[in-house]
């Protein structure tokens, strides 16, 4: 058996990132740049008012304060300035709206007065005041995005801020998902004596799915060398292959053989964690082959812990781990044998800002009630003695885990 450290290195050492693609922008969100992106184009493009007021030369400050400049144009947003300003001359201007030549200071229309075709001002403001200068967000030639970036809703807004229409991003992996078991029924048919319903599949195509993969369902192989065989080549076909069940060291458990047979490599079977012992490992031309064990949680547990990584690394991208945090126990914490074990917990935050954790009651990793509830994982070292109220441990937050509303300042 190997450790849960070195079963993430294996792991991480046999990803490859997948080849890039070119997408409409509508389709990056997501997914990660698979090259730096460079802005055609400055934002913005060209000097503009930041307020509704009055456009005017900084050196003719004092006259504005005293006699007043003549209003010589009107600017809305979406024009063009169309005059240059002299010396004693404003233009109303709105937010938006390019700054006529010769101005360099908008005054906000709250601090004016307006007379017989001039515009006094109250309050005079510095110069250089409420402009926006071209390129003050964006240059020509910056690096707005580098390679891995992840491409949220923010991304998009500052893609199109600089007119990129599409971009090349990493194409998404390809992962079969293969449950395994006899004992296993499809959702819609009746359970038999003895059955239970296959609830791996489900869980692992909301896992795939949330860290960016399409998954590929292939059913059920039940425990039979020929039918393990038939599925797992056909699964062997995808960029990455998932099966759960079938690799513990039962009479039934075929899939360690069936792989081997198939020219699977295997980096690892067996790791020092709890649940989720006989996790297998392998690849095959590139492909990354996992062996999830069949307990439902277990199953989970194995994909956050190397398969979700895996996963995001294949897409190129840099931000493969999930937010964690150090939390301390709010329950007297259970002794571990040889094994990390890695316990299903709630987190609360206190009025000081630190984190508390109980766990979702019983830990089988038969019982997925427990991941359910869960807003996240807590990590126990191996032969850990036992913990007290109030020890640290750490723990990785999981997505769908319910924070509260924050304080908002006034
Ligand atoms: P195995 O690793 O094949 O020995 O399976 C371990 C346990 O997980 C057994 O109780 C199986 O019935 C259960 N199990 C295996 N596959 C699934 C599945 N797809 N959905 C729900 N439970 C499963
Ligand atoms: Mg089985």
């Amino acid at each position: 058996m190997i450790t849960l450290s070195e079963a993430v290195d294996l792991v991480l050492a046999a990803v490859r990132p997948l080849p890039a693609e070119r997408v409409p922008l509508l389709e990056a969100l997501g997914r990660a740049a698979a090259a730096d992106v460079v802005s055609p184009e400055a934002v913005p493009s060209f000097a503009n008012s930041a307020m509704d007021g009055f456009a005017l030369r900084g050196a003719d400050l004092d006259e504005a304060q005293g006699a007043g400049l003549a209003i010589v144009a009107e600017i809305p947003a979406g024009s063009v300035a169309g005059v240059s300003l002299r010396a004693g001359e404003a233009a109303r201007i709105m937010t938006g709206a390019p700054l006529p030549d010769g101005a360099d200071t908008v005054v906000q229309v709250e601090h004016v007065e307006e007379r017989d075709g001039k515009v006094f001002v109250r309050e005079a403001p510095p110069v250089g005041r409420n402009v926006r200068s071209a390129g003050e967000d964006v240059r020509v030639g910056d690096v707005v995005l580098s390679q891995g970036a992840p491409l949220g809703p923010a991304e998009l807004g500052l893609l199109a801020s600089i007119g990129v229409e599409e971009l090349s991003v990493a194409r998404r992996p390809r992962v079969a998902v293969l449950a395994t078991g006899s004992e296993l029924v499809s959702l819609g048919r009746p359970l038999g004596p003895g059955q239970i319903r296959n609830s791996n599949s489900f869980a692992a195509w909301g896992q795939v799915l949330a860290a960016g993969g399409e998954p590929v369902l292939l059913g059920i192989a039940v425990d039979d060398p020929a039918e393990t065989r038939r599925l797992v080549t056909r699964a062997l076909d995808e960029d990455v292959v998932i099966t759960s069940g079938g690799v513990s060291v039962g009479d039934y458990d075929f899939v360690k053989q069936v792989e081997a047979e198939l020219g699977v490599e295997s980096r690892f079977w067996g790791v020092a964690v709890k649940p989720g012992k006989p996790a297998a490992f392998g690849v095959r031309e590139g492909r990354l082959v996992f062996g999830a064990p069949g307990n439902p949680v277990a199953a989970m547990v194995t994909f956050e812990l190397y398969i979700r990584p895996a996963l995001l690394a294949l897409q190129g991208r840099r931000d493969i781990w999930r937010p964690w945090l150090t939390a301390v126990a709010a329950e007297p914490v259970k002794a571990t044998r040889d094994r990390v074990e890695v316990r299903r917990c709630l987190l609360q935050r206190d009025e000081a800002g630190a984190w508390h954790f109980t766990t979702t009651g019983p830990q089988g990793s038969g019982i997925l009630r427990s991941m359910v509830q869960a807003d996240g994982l807590v990590f126990v070292p191996s032969g850990h003695a036992g913990g007290r109220v109030g020890d640290p441990y750490t723990v990785m937050v999981l997505e769908g885990s319910r924070p509260e509303r924050p304080p908002f300042p006034s």
